[in-house]
């Protein structure tokens, strides 16, 4: 389904995926009258021209009407979030992200908004399903009974529920998306919020600048996951928004890796060997994660399929160009 006379407004657009959500939309011939973020404008890690780029709270429930105002579709990936190590250690602020999600629904019912795009996550899945680094895919409703990771993914459960009941008691359609590990050109590579791919891809280019040829890993390295890279990330994104899914959905690639095999990837990208050094008590996430994409199948017949060699090799190189210029980072 293409959605008709689109006015799209994203919240989140200063960072990562929101960024690139705001690009990809308006390629696709989307009319974004509106991008949010709390950061100054001079922050955002992306601004695109043509569009009404504001810089607001949307915690605030007035700011939230302000954002929504005249818009048909909201996508919202407005939160407090990072890599694991930022949110097993700031878990009350990654909570008040419920803030913003309560409010942009209230907003959007509020001023007739017809669709709502919500970003979920994979941690919002039952952490005794994680347990093993050899794993069984998640799927959908292993959400259930709920267990999931504390802080950041119970807000991003509540809000998902929250979305569902807005949709049958109020009309207001949502799409939730549970996103697995996204990363890319213009994401967090360094100052605490950046996730494995980025910060595995910024320690290696660090030990292969200074020709100390060390690399610090949190865990064992045995853990494994799944990452996405930002194109799939965002195609995804609008397929399930112009879909019919009225249930939270898996958006993830199947191709599963240990954090090892990550750091493998990348050194052969930099043409380095490194000595790893394992933290054993760096914060590591759970033993075990991949995605699940037989409901996305069924309900698209698409899933992520960039293949994670390639998108770190684009990553690799971005961020080596940010280093090169000094760029502070994000
Ligand atoms: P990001 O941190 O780069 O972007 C989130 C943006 O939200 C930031 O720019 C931040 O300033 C903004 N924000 C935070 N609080 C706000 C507020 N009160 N008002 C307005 N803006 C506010 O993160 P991202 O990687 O682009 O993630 C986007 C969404 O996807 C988030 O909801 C995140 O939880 C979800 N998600 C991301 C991943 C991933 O791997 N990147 C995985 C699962 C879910």
């Amino acid at each position: 389904m293409t959605l008709k006379n689109e006015k799209a407004v994203v919240c989140g657009a200063g960072g990562f995926i929101g960024g690139q959500l705001v690009k990809h939309l308006i390629s696709n011939g989307v009319d974004v009258v509106r991008a949010v973020d709390i950061k100054p404008l001079e922050e955002w890690y992306q601004v695109t021209d043509g569009v009404e780029n504001l810089s607001l709270d949307l915690k605030d429930a007035q700011n939230c009407v302000t954002a929504a105002k005249g818009s048909t579709t909201v996508y919202q990936l407005a939160a407090d979030m990072g890599g694991m190590g930022f949110i097993e250690n700031n878990k009350a602020l990654c909570m008040l992200s419920v803030l913003t999600n309560t409010h942009m629904l209230m907003a959007a019912r509020a001023e007739g908004v017809g669709r709502f795009f919500y970003a979920s996550s994979a941690c919002v899945y039952n952490g005794e399903k994680q347990t093993n680094p050899d794993v069984v895919a998640l799927k959908e409703s292993d959400a259930y009974p709920a267990l999931p990771e504390d802080g950041y993914g119970w807000e991003k459960l509540l809000s998902g529920r929250m979305c569902r009941h807005f949709e049958e008691d109020y009309g207001l359609i949502c799409r939730v998306a549970r996103y697995h590990n996204v990363y890319g050109p213009h994401g967090t590579w360094n100052g605490g919020r950046e996730k494995a791919p980025a910060a595995i891809c910024r320690k290696v280019l660090e030990a292969k600048n200074s020709g100390k040829h060390e690399i610090e890993i949190w865990g064992d390295g045995h853990q494994t996951r799944s990452f996405m890279y930002i194109d799939d990330c965002v195609q995804g994104t609008r397929s399930i928004m112009e879909s019919d899914i009225d249930e939270p959905i898996n958006l993830g690639s199947s191709e599963l890796v240990s954090i090892n095999q990550l750091v493998d990837i990348v050194e052969d990208i930099a043409g380095v060997k490194l000595k790893r050094n394992y933290n054993l008590s760096a914060p590591k996430g759970v033993n075990g994660r991949n995605s699940d994409n037989t409901l996305i199948l069924e309900k698209l017949g698409w899933e992520p399929s960039i293949k994670l060699r390639d998108g770190l090799q684009k990553t690799y190189d971005w961020i080596a160009g940010e280093m090169a210029s000094g760029a502070a980072g994000k």
